[in-house]
């Protein structure tokens, strides 16, 4: 289990190149049931990383398995593992559309329905510097209704059941994004009310199944 978990990392690792630039980012998964975290490395760009550059954490983020430095980001991992219990993955990404609302203050409002993926609607954490306990707290705390989140003039985070569900959020919150910068650019985007996203949240339970 632990090995697939790691060569996991290594698969998404590699995907990150199309989300991020250089060695922004990172991306951890858990064990459903196990306190064992497997985070990426510091410093590195995801799609290079090798099986053994991935770290084994405890829920303190204490290196239990490798020989490098977690990602610098590893408070902000962890209190998403502490406030989501359900969790089983946490995507850390600088995409470009997100980043670009992220440094507008710009939060996500329900400007189409992919948006219901993560709650009705994208949330923006305040600025806090990178990789500090003040950025997890900030993160976390707007996390609670949502499965993402843009962070101030920083960039985006994504939790999901599993990498999977967690790296294709990042993917869809950057369409999303994307959409939304373009739509101000040409006028103002009509939003989806209440209910209707609400409906689209409803179905996405069932859909694909
Ligand atoms: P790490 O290389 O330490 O994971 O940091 C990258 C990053 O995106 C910081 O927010
Ligand atoms: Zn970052």
């Amino acid at each position: 289990m632990h090995d697939d978990i790691r060569k996991a990392l290594v698969v998404y690792g590699k995907k990150m190149a199309e989300l991020t630039v250089g060695s922004g980012g990172n991306l951890s998964a858990r064990c459903p049931g196990k306190k064992l975290i497997w985070i990426s490395p510091t410093g590195i760009e995801c799609h290079a990383m090798k099986t053994d550059d991935v770290l084994g954490i405890d829920t303190e983020g204490k290196v239990e398995v490798g020989s490098g430095k977690p990602s610098s980001e590893i408070l902000l991992h962890l209190a998403l593992y502490r406030s989501r219990p359900e969790i089983g993955a946490v995507v850390h990404t600088h995409s470009t559309y997100a980043t670009t609302c992220a440094c507008l203050h710009l939060e996500i409002p329900a400007i189409h329905y992919l948006v219901g993926l993560a709650g009705e609607k994208i949330p923006l954490a305040p600025y806090a510097l990178f990789g500090t306990a003040e950025l997890a707290e900030k993160v976390s705390g707007v996390m609670t209704e949502s499965d993402a989140a843009l962070l101030a003039n920083h960039g985006l985070v994504t939790v999901g059941k599993n990498l999977a569900a967690a790296f294709n959020l990042a993917q869809q919150v950057e369409f999303v994004a994307r959409l939304y910068c373009q739509c101000l650019a040409i006028g103002k985007p009509k939003l989806l009310d209440r209910s209707q996203i609400q409906q689209a949240r409803q179905k996405f339970k069932t859909y694909g199944r």
